[in-house]
């Protein structure tokens, strides 16, 4: 909800923006429709003389009209991200549990094409809002969308990607609902709360050394971002079929505050990245304090295909990137083959690595707690043992020609 304060000018600014027609001009001062108003605080933004304020209340809700379970499709330049399959593989699961439908939201400029990815990768609905307003991201506009859609149709579940997109937009949506928001969460289940099913969200708390469940019993819909590569998707089925359900949710570019001047893409986007990789070899300290000792990791990871990571220390040390970080601040992996050299496996970087299928650990230390999670253990000094594991496999490679 908002409320008109007495400093209104009656400019009628707010009027055409709002995306749900809940504003009007009665005696020379704006007037807000409760019943319609969707607290998506668009009008707050373009009133010259902040009369407007947002009234941000967590209202109980009627439960018994909320249903569905839904997700939120992340697009870049027409191509879906891998967060939206995964979130429709845990959804699938939510769903079936509380028996409701499983539904995708799609945003974007001329992104209908994705409609068929999503249902083969189980949606039974999907909710699409197209506009050249929503091309480039902004927070504003997208907001508008997700929160006029979620207004409309009331969902029981929303579920984000934890990516800088979702990082961005679900915090809006539920600012702008006055909902609550699991952020970053490893685990989603389903849960009874006095008879009620309820969604129990799962994340790393106090610097990971514990795993807290969250619920939010009193608003609707519940939401929660989700850390990459953590769920799994379903296996494409081109056979499934879905709803598509087309909605017009113009915004007015007063609204949209930020201006896309250029898009860049990674300086390195011709190498895989580290979440994406099927192999990652990752260097701790135990590597060294410079570039040049990590040449060694590159020349293994151009041998096997992969890419090279690293452990927080690295990334503050000016070595690597932030983007090549893996572990709770850092990015959430799930490669086939995981190869950690000199990282004594703080908790911090363990919860990142959970999903690998194969962990072979280099370390001199015998006790590093990184040899609890390995499924091989090389105990030595890895600055001895890489050059020898490059050669052999640079031997078996050439007998295998
Ligand atoms: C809120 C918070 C978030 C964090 N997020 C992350 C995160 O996302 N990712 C992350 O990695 N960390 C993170 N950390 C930091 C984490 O706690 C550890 O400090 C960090 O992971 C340690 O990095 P490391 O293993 O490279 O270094 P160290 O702990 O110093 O370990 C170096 C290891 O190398 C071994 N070694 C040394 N020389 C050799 C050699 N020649 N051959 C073989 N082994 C050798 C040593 O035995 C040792 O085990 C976070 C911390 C906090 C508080």
């Amino acid at each position: 909800m908002i409320t008109i304060k007495d400093s209104c000018i009656g400019c009628e600014k707010c009027i055409p923006v709002c995306p749900v027609d809940a504003l009007k001009i009665e005696g020379k001062l704006a007037v807000v429709d409760e019943e319609l108003c969707i607290s998506c605080g668009v009008c707050v933004s373009v009133c010259p003389v902040n009369a407007i304020e947002p009234v941000l209340m967590a209202k109980k809700a009627d439960f018994s009209k909320y249903s569905g379970v839904w997700i939120y499709a992340e697009q870049h330049a027409g191509k879906l991200k891998p967060s939206g399959p995964e979130l429709l593989g845990k959804g699938r699961e939510l769903a079936d549990e509380v028996g409701e439908e499983l539904c995708a939201v799609l945003i974007g400029k001329d992104v209908n094409g994705l409609t068929d990815e999503l249902k083969s990768y189980g949606a039974d609905k999907i909710y699409v809002v197209e506009g050249d307003e929503y091309k480039d991201y902004s927070t504003e506009a997208y907001t508008t969308a997700m929160v006029t859609l979620i207004s409309k149709y009331k969902p029981s579940m929303v579920l984000y990607g934890a990516t800088h997109l979702g990082r961005d937009l679900a915090p809006s949506v539920a600012g702008h609902l006055g909902l609550g928001l699991t952020a970053d969460c490893t685990g989603l289940s389903i849960t009874e709360v006095e008879d009620r099913k309820v969604l129990l969200q799962t994340r790393p708390a106090f610097g990971g050394n514990v795993m807290a469940d969250i619920i939010c019993p009193n608003t609707r819909p519940q939401m929660a971002t989700v850390r990459p590569h953590v769920m799994i998707p379903l296996e494409p089925d081109d056979s499934k079929s879905a709803d598509v359900i087309k909605e017009t949710i113009p915004v007015s570019p007063d609204a949209i505050k930020t201006e896309i001047i250029e898009v860049l893409e990674p300086e390195d986007s011709e190498e895989v990245s580290v979440d994406e990789a099927d192999v990652v070899i990752t260097g701790g300290r135990g590597v060294g304090n410079d570039l040049d000792s990590f040449e060694i990791l590159e020349e293994l990871a151009v041998l096997l295909k992969g890419t090279v990571g690293c452990s927080r220390p690295i990334v503050e040390a000016d070595i690597l990137s932030k983007s090549k970080q893996v572990g709770q601040s850092g990015k959430t992996i799930s490669p086939e083959l995981y190869m950690v050299c000199g990282v004594s496996g703080a908790v911090q970087h363990r919860v990142g690595i959970r999903g690998s299928k194969y962990i072979i650990a280099i370390n001199k230390d015998p006790k590093a707690p990184i040899f609890d999670m390995a499924d091989f253990g090389i105990i030595g000094d890895l600055h001895k043992i890489l050059p020898i594991l490059k050669s052999k496999i640079e031997q078996k490679k050439s007998s295998e020609k």
